[in-house]
């Protein structure tokens, strides 16, 4: 019989009553976020459930009430079942690809003698087999397209390496079908943990690599320690046992870092392998080895000043500086080779939260752009 990823039997092809793969696919793969089902779902709950109608708004897929609510029932079962195996709550659209990607594999069978559709021709092109997470190939075209993005709109992208702990040893003492189950169990954990923005790829055997866009490294740090730590609480289940699981995870941040592909992994890769040398089950995330010192004396007496990216500009993130007797400031900051714009921002009481980098910033023009230089 066919399992999904849960061990948990799956209808045989044929035979799935009022299961519609295309509203599955709608929800997986649509552009609505996990949260706006929800909402969507909890809505209909309170009044007269009408799932065609919800299928229509949800997933832009039209199909019979019956089949509708069928489907809607299997989905929130199966996530149901996620979150006992995972013990923490799962998001709709995790939960209905996951489901499709059960079913796919259930129907495989019967679709082989016709011609393959569009979805297992994309499987196969950008989606590694066991995990089911973006292969190596997607992978580098997305991290080329957001290096690009970023550095155009002047964003911030970080970007996370992870690698299994002692692997190899897990894989002599379980056997490589555990270690492959382990594999699973991890792209579960992490994709889970990150947000419906982010990319999860298999890098390469036991690495993982999550591009975060639009992500500071201060939030990168705090998704990477999340997902170090959610891998640490969920063991994965062998037969019969729990057995606990670590990762090591190393980060780097464009601009401050790297301001290339390739010079982005390297960074992250860096960071990866301090997290190993330091001992295992941690993030570390790059430091570059160039540094500069910002000093800066208003010609006003001023109680506190920061060094910030112009605004809008290459790191909407405010430095404070330090506080010298004679009324300057100074911050040393940590950054590679390049050309930075700053402005110094006097007495700043009144900052704004930007909701895209989570960070505080500027509100005003206060102070002059000014061009840093600093060579390697
Ligand atoms: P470290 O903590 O330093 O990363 O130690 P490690 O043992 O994890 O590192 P190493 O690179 O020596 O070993 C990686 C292991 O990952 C070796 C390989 O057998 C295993 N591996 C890679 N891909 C797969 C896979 O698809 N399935 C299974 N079961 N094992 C895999
Ligand atoms: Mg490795
Ligand atoms: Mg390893």
């Amino acid at each position: 019989m066919t399992t999904d990823v849960q061990g948990q039997p799956l209808p045989a092809a044929g035979e799935a009553p009022n299961l519609d793969l295309e509203l599955l696919r709608g929800l997986a793969l649509g552009g609505k976020r996990s949260q706006e089902l929800e909402f969507l779902l909890a809505s209909q709950a309170q009044g007269a459930a009408d799932y065609q109608a919800l299928a229509l708004t949800a997933a832009d897929v039209s199909l019979p009430e019956a089949r509708a609510r069928g489907t809607f029932e299997q989905l929130l079962a199966h996530r149901d079942r996620m979150a006992q195996s995972l013990v923490r709550p799962v998001g709709l659209k995790s939960a209905a690809l996951d489901l499709l990607e059960s079913c796919e594999r259930a129907f495989k069978v019967e679709q082989e003698a016709g011609a393959p559709s569009y979805w297992q021709l994309e499987q196969m092109a950008y989606r590694d087999q066991l995990t089911g997470l973006r292969n190596f190939r997607f992978f580098s075209n997305r991290l080329g397209e957001e290096v690009h993005r970023a550095k155009r709109y002047r964003h911030q992208l970080s970007l996370v390496m992870l690698d299994i702990d002692h692997f190899k040893k897990f894989n002599d003492t379980h056997g490589h079908q555990a270690g492959n189950e382990a594999l699973k169990h991890l792209a579960l954990v992490v994709g889970e943990t990150v947000r419906d923005t982010d990319t999860v790829a298999r890098y390469g055997g036991e690495e993982f690599a999550l591009i975060l866009p639009e992500t500071s490294k201060r939030v990168a740090l705090e998704l990477a320690e999340r997902v170090r730590a959610n891998v640490e609480s969920s063991p994965v289940l062998l037969e019969g046992h729990h057995q606990k699981v670590t990762v090591s995870l190393g980060l780097a941040t464009l601009p401050r870092d790297a301001f290339s592909v390739q010079t982005l992994v390297g960074a992250a890769d860096e960071a990866l392998y301090l997290s190993k040398q330091g001992g295992r089950n941690r993030v570390t995330p790059f430091t570059p080895p160039t540094s500069v010192t910002f000093r800066h004396r208003p010609q006003v007496p001023a109680r506190s000043c920061s060094v910030v990216g112009s605004f809008n500009g290459w790191d909407p993130r405010a430095d404070p500086m330090n506080a010298q007797e004679d009324g300057g400031f100074w911050l040393k900051m940590e950054l590679i080779p390049g050309t930075y714009e700053y402005k110094f921002v006097i007495d700043q009481v009144q900052w704004i939260d930007d909701p895209l980098a989570q960070e505080r910033i500027s509100d005003g023009y206060w102070g002059h752009n000014s061009i840093l230089r600093l060579r390697g």
